[in-house]
């Protein structure tokens, strides 16, 4: 058994409905962990979900749907764009510090203010 099955067991084991929707999330979405087989991913994620809405359902159903909308948001590219012309061609002003070990310039900080 791997360390982070054994994770989500504690996680069922100390029935913390958040934690449940994450390990349940992340089963079924294939980021951790791994499986065997798909089989075996189903099985624990039938047994993830069923702990998690017999612990608390209202709080497991509500940490579930935030992750998915959360990674909803991920998948979407964010682009800024002028508020004056909708333009994404814009630039900042910013602060660049000398670098030796790197021996270049690198970005120390991005100011507020935005042209386009
Ligand atoms: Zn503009």
């Amino acid at each position: 058994m791997r360390i982070s099955h054994l994770q989500a067991l504690a996680d069922i084991v100390l029935g913390d409905p958040e934690a449940l929707a994450l390990a349940y999330y992340e089963t079924i979405t294939g980021a951790e962990p791994v499986f065997e087989s798909d089989a075996a991913r189903g099985r624990f994620a039938v047994a993830l979900k069923a702990v998690g809405i017999a612990t608390d359902a209202a709080r497991f159903q509500a940490a579930f749907a935030k992750l998915q909308q959360t990674a909803g948001q991920k998948d979407k590219p964010h682009e800024p764009v002028c508020r004056d012309c909708g333009s994404t061609d814009l630039t900042r002003d910013a602060l660049a510090a000398w670098d030796a070990d790197a021996q270049q310039w690198v970005l120390s900080a991005i100011y507020e203010s935005t042209a386009c």
